[in-house]
């Protein structure tokens, strides 16, 4: 059965809690844990990530680099 994307999170699947935000870097609709996740990502990028805003993936390999 498929999940409502309403209700759940898009990345890791649980209900969302007060708030359901989007991805800086997806059209995903997260969770708070995951946008925190997607936040910290955010910020080990100079100038947090501008060049990736809405870019579709998670640049993840990128990161690992540093
Ligand atoms: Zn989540």
């Amino acid at each position: 059965m498929k999940k409502d994307p309403e209700k759940y999170c898009h990345r890791c699947g649980n209900k969302f809690g007060v708030s359901k935000l989007m991805s800086w870097f997806t059209t995903e609709m997260l969770c708070d844990e995951c946008r925190k996740k997607d936040s910290m990502l955010r910020d080990t990028f100079p100038n947090r990530a501008r060049d990736y805003e809405g870019c579709g993936f998670l640049p993840l390999d990128i990161k690992e680099k540093k």
